[in-house]
């Protein structure tokens, strides 16, 4: 059993490099769809602001055709009223022309309203819009090494891969690669743990004396009871 612990460990050094450069494959396309989709959110940011001013100034356009109209009918009126000489159609005139006067007032300071909130939304879009900008140059960046890194880490582990496929021609127990094996799964990548005294160096829990005298015969595979990993002890 000493034998395959040494077998184990070697292949342990491997398998932890080969771990941390499958996490690195995994990570680097991970951390790019999360800078893609953060620039994703600020581009839909911008386009609800271009929605929005879009409304505001079709609403002012047909505030202003409104207007238009009923001044043209105010003036109408205007003319009506000095040629009128009935008193009931007189004040029948003011009154609508009265009422014309404050529709137009009111439309306007609401289209202004809306002019001044345009302007702040134009404002805010310029800076969504730099924002942006300098976003994609850095997502472009990040890509432009991502692609160098991938490449680089995919040709890291075709070569622990192959180192490992050269390791495991030899001499080791199919149970045990196995065993092995599920813990590298389930241990992120480490399925071994040295014994500090009765202590596992993986999860800190101590293993009873028992435990401890199997191990220190070598006789056969002991797994920790707390963390599952395989246990070993440090060469004398
Ligand atoms: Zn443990």
């Amino acid at each position: 059993m000493q034998e395959t612990i040494q077998v184990l460990l070697g292949l342990q050094e491997l398998d932890t490099n080969l771990f941390s450069v499958k996490d690195e494959l995994r990570r680097l396309p991970a951390e790019r769809e999360r800078r893609r989709k953060a620039i994703d959110a600020r581009i839909a940011t911008r386009d609800l602001l271009d929605e929005e001013v879009q409304r505001l100034q079709a609403g002012i356009k047909e505030v202003e055709m409104d207007t238009t109209i009923r001044r043209q009918r105010q003036r109408k009126l205007d003319n009506q009223l000095s040629d009128a000489t009935d008193a009931a159609l007189i004040a029948s005139f003011q009154h609508e022309i009265r009422e014309l006067k404050r529709y137009i007032s009111q439309a306007e300071e609401e289209a202004l309203e809306s002019v001044a909130k345009v302007e702040e939304l134009a404002e805010k879009r310029l800076a969504v819009a730099a924002e942006i900008e300098e976003e994609e140059v850095h997502f472009a960046e990040f890509e432009e090494n991502m692609k160098k890194e991938m490449a680089d880490a995919e040709k890291r582990r075709a070569a622990l891969e192959a180192d490992r496929d050269k390791r495991l021609t030899g001499n080791l127990d199919r149970n045990v690669l196995d065993v092995y094996e599920r813990l590298l799964d389930a241990r992120e990548g480490m399925s071994l743990s040295m014994l500090d005294g009765r202590t596992c160096t993986a999860c800190y829990m101590e293993v009873p004396q028992n435990l401890y005298v199997r191990i220190a015969r070598a006789a056969d595979l002991v797994l920790c009871p707390s963390c599952g990993r395989i246990l070993y002890l440090p060469k004398a």
